[in-house]
C-alpha cells in the first residue's frame, strides 16, 4: 500500500499515532471554538498569611465544554501551548483576571489582596509580553502592584537576558513575580541570584510528604534557607493537613494555599468567602 500512495508521501500506518494526532487535532478546534464561545472562566484559591488572614488570590483557568463539562487545566494548557492557542487565552486570562481585581478593590478586603495570574513559557517569550500586561493594566483600571505573575523555572532559563529585562520593566510599573513550583525545574541558583523575583512558591510535591519524608523538609527548610537570605517571600502550595501546615510554619513559612483552607473558587464563592460574616 505504501508504494502505491507514491514515494515521495510518508504515510503513518500506525493506529496508535493516527488516533493521538486526531484526538489532538480535536482538541486544537475545540479549543478555537470554546474560545469564541466564551466556555473558560476563571477559578480563585485564597493564599493566607500566618493568622488567617487572606492576603491573595491565584487565578486557575477552568474550561466548561458542553459535553465533557468542567475539564481541568492540566489536560488542556500543554494543547493550547503546543497550538499557540495559549496566546488569545492567555491574554483573556490576564484580562479577567484584572478585571476581578477591580471588582475585588470595592470589597470589604479587597483593597489588599494580589491577583496572582499563572503565565506560560510561550506567552512570556512574545516580544510583546510587556507592553500587553500594561495595555491590559491601563484598561482594565486594575492597580499593577496587585498583579503577581506566576512563572515557572523552565522558562527563565531559555533565555534568562530578555526574562530579567521584562521582569524589571514591568516591576517598575508594580508588578510582583512569583517562582512557581519551585524546585521542580531546571534553574539554577546563579539564575535565582540574578532574578529580581519577589517570591518563591514551594511546589506541592514538597509539602504531601513533609511530615513522612526527611528529604522534604530538609528541601523545604532550604529553600526558606534561600529566601531569607536573598529577601524574597515563600509561599507553600498545595497545603492540605493542619499537620502540613503547623509543620511548614516551624520552617519558617508564613503564607500558604491549599485545601485545608480553600479549593479554587468560582467568582461568586469567593466573594462570599471574603465578606465577613
Ligand atoms: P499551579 O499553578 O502550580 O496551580 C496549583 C494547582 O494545584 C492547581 O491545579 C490547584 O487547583 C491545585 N491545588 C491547590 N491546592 C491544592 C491542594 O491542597 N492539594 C492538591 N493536590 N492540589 C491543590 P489546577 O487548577 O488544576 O491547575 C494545574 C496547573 O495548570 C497549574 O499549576 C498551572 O501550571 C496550570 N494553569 C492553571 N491555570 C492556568 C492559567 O490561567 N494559565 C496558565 N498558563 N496555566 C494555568
Ligand atoms: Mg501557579
Ligand atoms: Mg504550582
Ligand atoms: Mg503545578
Amino acid at each position: 500500500q505504501a508504494k502505491a500512495a507514491g514515494r515521495n508521501m510518508v504515510c503513518f500506518f500506525d493506529p496508535k499515532i493516527q488516533a493521538a494526532a486526531l484526538a489532538r487535532a480535536m482538541l486544537e478546534a475545540e479549543l478555537r471554538q470554546g474560545l469564541s464561545r466564551g466556555e473558560f472562566l476563571l477559578y480563585y484559591q485564597p493564599q493566607l498569611d500566618s493568622e488567617g488572614a487572606v492576603t491573595g488570590v491565584e487565578a486557575l483557568v477552568r474550561w466548561r465544554h458542553p459535553q465533557r463539562g468542567m475539564v481541568s487545566p492540566a489536560e488542556f494548557i500543554p494543547a493550547a501551548e503546543d497550538t499557540g492557542l495559549i496566546l488569545p487565552l492567555g491574554r483573556w486570562i490576564l484580562e479577567e483576571a484584572c478585571a476581578q481585581l477591580v471588582r475585588l478593590a470595592g470589597g470589604p478586603v479587597g483593597q489588599d489582596l494580589h491577583m496572582s495570574v499563572n503565565v506560560s513559557a510561550l506567552q512570556f517569550r512574545q516580544p510583546g509580553f510587556v507592553a500587553d500586561v500594561l495595555a491590559v493594566l491601563a484598561s482594565s483600571g486594575a492597580d499593577p502592584r496587585r498583579l503577581k505573575i506566576e512563572l515557572t523555572e523552565s522558562l527563565l532559563v531559555e533565555d534568562i537576558e530578555s526574562a530579567i529585562d521584562k521582569i524589571q520593566l514591568l516591576k517598575r510599573h508594580g508588578v510582583c513575580f512569583s517562582l512557581d513550583d519551585f524546585g521542580t525545574g531546571y534553574s539554577s541558583l546563579s539564575y535565582l541570584k540574578r532574578l529580581p523575583l519577589d517570591q518563591l512558591k514551594i511546589d506541592q510535591s514538597f509539602v504531601h510528604n513533609l511530615l513522612l519524608d526527611a528529604r522534604d523538609l530538609a528541601i523545604v527548610n532550604a529553600i526558606m534557607a534561600l529566601g531569607q537570605a536573598m529577601g524574597i517571600a515563600v509561599i507553600a502550595e498545595g497545603v492540605e493537613t493542619q499537620a502540613q501546615r503547623e509543620l511548614l510554619g516551624r520552617c519558617g513559612c508564613t503564607s500558604f494555599q491549599g485545601y485545608l483552607f480553600s479549593r479554587p473558587l468560582s467568582s461568586e464563592q469567593l466573594h462570599a468567602f471574603l465578606s465577613p460574616h
